[in-house]
């Protein structure tokens, strides 16, 4: 008999809930609650029936295993909860139809002897300063349909004492509410600090920001970093041909207590990196070659995704590829992508984890270490190694560049989600080699990880090759000609 006066009531009370913001499947809204914690609100409408399972983290991000930790005080409104920590996983149980209210805070858990990945892959959240990628603020619903795509709209209820900076909505400092697709809050970060700049840049006719916490020689450091990014970013962009106008957000802090030059994470539209808190001078030839690097995965891991076990290409071949554009930018000269070379080839040559094949390569790539450095060094040689073969099959005629084009010809013909594959590989690079060719050096130098034998004729002839025991020594022979390779 109950039942009969409680439906109307219920209906009445969902249509008030949802009645003001009811466009958004998921409607997070937040709070900085002083004392390094966030406060999360979500208001979720459910898309399926009876039940939805959500996660929060991922361990394969940065290997936080116990991401979890910061996670606390998890509350359901309007439905029933069965919350699993260990496995990072909440299952949601309601009426369908109607709205459910998820609470909970995230606080901040990182330890200074979690070093590099603590500071990078965790909430930082300090009166002055936050840091957090939404996939360690929001949640995940894992749809049993795969293709419902949720949306979401995210709004502060109470700012910090400072602007932020959302890297899925770069124009918003957290006074106004963004909207867009669920996965595209995923894996951007949202940041801000009291000493932060954010800067829009124009390149090509395209917007970007830059969004900097300089300390020391705030005059210099910033005049450098955008000159750099000026020059650097176009380039890039004609290697690729690339006319889109989509904006790039490239953001520069220094670590808390870490002194490590640095690190960073690409996510897409932009990155991230950590530098060294001891850096009077940001820009250095290491730094610059990371940077470029991070820029060149908004294509190779962007708008050319590999799957996760094909590191050698997007980690690889995008090193390759930022030896390429900062040998044609000049900010490295022929003799300088010698030198550096030859410490990667030394490196992968010489290293215990040489002979791992490529399927065991990302189950193991959170050890560190030499497994961490692996796919990096032999994609850029496996590239390497490629260039050449192109230069020398096509008389010179073709390189490098010709082959990542066709990638991306190959890709935009794919959409977005497509993962380029290592027989779409092959396909494309074998009209430039052969199929045999490509089919047999991928199969023995990518899969099985065997070393690359260098010899003379491998090789264009401004570079030569030796040997120092078993490790091979590139060189350049011909400054200026090599020069003239990389354009
Ligand atoms: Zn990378």
């Amino acid at each position: 008999m109950k039942i009969k006066y409680l439906w109307p009531l219920l209906i009445v009370l969902s249509g008030c809930m949802g009645s003001s913001k009811m466009d958004y499947d998921l409607e997070y809204s937040l709070g900085f609650v002083s004392g390094n914690r966030v406060h999360v609100k979500l208001v979720y409408h459910p898309l399926e029936a009876d039940s939805v399972k959500f996660t929060y983290g991922e361990p394969m991000y940065g290997g936080q295993t116990d991401i979890i930790k910061g996670l606390n005080g998890l509350k359901v409104t309007g439905g029933k909860m069965n919350f699993n920590p260990s496995a990072r996983e909440m299952s949601l149980y309601y009426r369908y139809g109607r709205a459910v209210i998820i609470e909970y805070d995230i606080t901040d858990t990182h330890t200074t002897e979690m070093g590099t990945r603590g500071e990078l892959f965790r909430p930082l959240i300090f009166d002055d300063y936050f840091y957090c990628h939404g996939i360690n603020l929001f949640l995940n619903p894992l749809f049993r349909d795969k293709n419902i795509k949720a949306t979401q709209s995210v709004s502060w209820e109470k700012l910090p004492a400072f602007s932020l900076f959302q890297a899925y909505d770069p124009g918003n400092d957290g006074t106004t509410v963004s909207t867009g697709k669920q996965a595209d809050f995923k894996y951007k970060l949202i940041t801000g600090a009291k000493d932060m700049t954010v800067e829009k840049i124009k390149v090509d006719g395209t917007e970007n920001y830059l969004v900097l916490r300089i300390s020391k020689d705030k005059e210099l450091n910033t005049k450098e970093i955008t000159g750099y990014f000026e020059k650097f970013y176009s380039a890039i962009r004609r290697f690729w041909k690339d006319t889109t106008t989509q904006s790039y957000s490239l953001i520069l802090q220094p670590f808390l207590a870490v002194n490590h030059s640095i690190s960073g994470m690409s996510f897409g539209s932009g990155f991230l990196g950590k530098y060294t808190y001891k850096a009077d001078t940001i820009l250095n030839p290491e730094r610059i070659f990371v940077l470029s690097h991070e820029i060149g995965h908004h294509w190779f891991g962007g708008k050319i995704g590999a799957e996760d076990k094909d590191q050698w290409f997007e980690e690889g071949f995008n090193d390759y590829l930022t030896f390429y554009t900062l040998l044609m930018t000049g900010y490295m000269t022929p003799m300088e992508f010698e030198k550096k070379f030859n410490t990667v080839l030394r490196s992968y040559y010489s290293s215990n984890v040489r002979n791992q094949p490529n399927d065991s390569v990302w189950s193991n790539y959170w050890k560190m270490g030499d497994y961490n450095k692996l796919p990096y060094w032999r994609g850029s040689i496996f590239a390497f190694y490629l260039d050449n073969k192109i230069r020398l099959a096509s008389k010179g005629d073709k390189c490098f560049h010709d082959l990542c084009l066709s990638i991306l010809e190959f890709c935009k013909t794919k959409g977005e989600e497509y993962k380029f594959s290592e027989d779409d590989f092959i396909e494309i690079a074998s009209l430039y080699v052969g199929k045999k060719s490509i089919s047999d050096d991928i199969s023995k130098y990518v899969i099985k990880g065997e070393q690359i034998k260098f010899t003379n004729e491998m090789l264009v002839p401004v570079f030569g090759v030796a040997y120092k025991g078993d490790i091979p020594v590139i060189s350049v022979k011909d400054e200026k000609e090599a020069a003239k390779l990389f354009h």
